[in-house]
């Protein structure tokens, strides 16, 4: 059995290695994500680089996706790096203080609109809520705190206001011209953080386009105030990002559970991609195996139907890189044999729009139910098998095209495996034969074995699949 649900894996200083980037490609990581929250553009090029060299080395794709900083609002520095803030001190937030100057009743904060953004009585969360400030007074570049919990603060850590209302645009000029760095490695995902509507992925999508970039965009829900929209902002993007990180803080943990059932669910009626992030094997981050809660976590969101599950500072800063992605592959395969995700009644009863919707959709109920061993899509964009990986099934489907930037692409989507395929003729019978030969040989399927597959009288044209046929391997007739 191959794992259907994909691993993204954050690259950092602990896979720099090039040994260790063997071994993160041995242990089954789908697509790679740069962090442009640290770093510089010089050693994101040069990550990317070295990670398609290695996957090119092992006969394997695998994705690359850039990760925008956004406007995680900050603050400064300690003179001593860190302070310990007691409950019940006054601890002040100051827009005008010197970066370096902090101590243990202010410290400063880069984002000079802090002060318009919130009013007596709201309550910050600052270290992904490991210190909770209310807010006692706001002056023009005060923000008068007293201190709810105690507890260690340190350089540099993030600010969240409790139930959202932080307006800060999601794209800052540092993440304008990170875009042009995502467009000259040729990412094949652009991640945008803090998406607040629909209008911030249009924006970064044309940056993108306009920087010659050719990446998905993947909408990071984060923000308390998406999830008013995120109709419009899932049918904006490509894919989503369920942020736990800060998502966690602005609506409180408890709250996550059900809304990442709801933006998975929503996500896949959608036909839109979904990624499920932060803290999934936290431990893993100096442990070497999971906890029993991160393993059920894992389980619980394959089960939930993410397409994929991602790794972050267990990865890019972890001590086992490579046992965090084979312990995620064990547990998404074990999870992946239940029947709730092996079979599907999704969409029974709604009416289809488009042609190559409703050939994936009649693979997929066909597949599910006749016992058929693969299903091959012969495809441009990809975006025939991206209808079908929307249907939970056990059965994998290969996306068999010439392009490479689709067959990095399709790294991202459960159950779909690409494959490079360039025909030797156009002649329809002959297509259809090498198909089935290129999957015997990669060991997919057998003689006497069910195959569906997928195609457009017109090879070429993105989004035409129009034909199905289901073929017996080793019985090739003439039509
Ligand atoms: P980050 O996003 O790692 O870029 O903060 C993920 C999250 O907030 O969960
Ligand atoms: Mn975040």
């Amino acid at each position: 059995m191959q794992r259907r649900t994909k691993i993204v894996a954050t690259l950092g200083p602990s896979t720099d290695d090039p040994k260790m980037l063997d071994k993160i490609i041995e242990a089954g990581v789908d697509v790679v994500r740069v962090n442009f929250s640290h770093g510089t553009p010089e050693e994101h090029k040069e990550r990317a680089e070295k990670i398609r060299n290695r996957a090119r080395a092992h006969g394997r794709q695998i994705g690359v996706l850039c990760d925008l900083q956004g406007p995680k609002i900050r603050i400064e520095k300690f003179k001593n790096k860190k302070v310990y803030l007691e409950e019940g001190a006054t601890f002040i937030l100051d827009t005008q203080l010197d970066a370096n100057a902090g101590d243990e009743t202010r410290v400063g904060v880069a984002y000079k609109q802090l002060p318009d953004d919130v009013k007596r009585g709201d309550t910050l969360l600052l270290d992904d809520g490991r210190v909770l400030l209310w807010v006692n007074d706001v002056n023009t570049n005060e923000v008068i705190c007293r201190v709810m919990l105690s507890g260690e603060l340190s350089d540099r850590k993030g600010i969240n206001k409790q139930g959202g209302g932080l307006s800060a645009p999601a794209l800052t000029d540092k993440d304008r011209n990170d875009i042009k760095t995502a467009a000259e490695i040729q990412a094949d995902y652009l991640a945008v953080s803090f998406v607040r509507t629909a209008e911030d992925v249009n924006e970064a999508r044309k940056l993108l386009r306009d920087a010659g970039g050719h990446g998905a965009i993947v909408a990071k829900i984060e923000r308390s105030e998406c999830l008013e929209v995120i109709d419009s902002i899932i049918e904006a993007s490509d894919v989503i990002m369920i942020a736990r990180g800060d998502l966690g803080v602005e609506i409180g943990d408890a709250a996550l559970p059900p809304v990442q059932k709801d933006l998975i669910r929503r996500a896949r009626e959608m036909n839109r991609v979904v990624i499920t992030a932060t803290q999934m094997m936290e431990s893993m981050i100096t442990s070497h195996i999971p906890t029993r809660a991160e393993v059920f976590d894992v389980a619980n969101a394959v089960l939930d139907g993410t397409d994929a599950v991602m790794l972050s500072a267990e990865t890019a800063s972890g001590k086992y890189p490579d046992k965090v992605i084979a312990a995620m592959d064990r547990i998404a395969l074990e999870a992946e044999k239940q029947r709730q995700v092996t079979k599907s009644d999704h969409r029974i009863n709604t009416s289809f729009s488009r042609i190559d919707e409703a050939i994936a959709m009649a693979a997929m109920y066909t597949a599910n139910h006749l016992g058929v061993k693969a299903i091959a899509s012969l495809t441009e964009s990809g975006a025939t098998a991206l209808w079908m990986s929307r249907i939970s099934s056990g059965i994998p489907i290969y996306a068999l095209t010439s392009h490479v930037e689709t067959r990095r692409k399709v790294t991202l989507y459960r159950g779909v495996y690409p494959v490079s395929f360039e025909p030797t003729t156009k002649d329809h019978v002959e297509v259809n034969r090498e198909a089935v030969e290129e999957l015997l040989r990669r060991g997919a399927v057998r003689d006497g074995d069910l195959v569906i597959l997928t195609k457009g009288d017109l090879m070429g044209v993105m989004g035409g699949s129009n034909a199905m046929k289901i073929i017996r391997v080793g019985e090739h007739t003439p039509e």
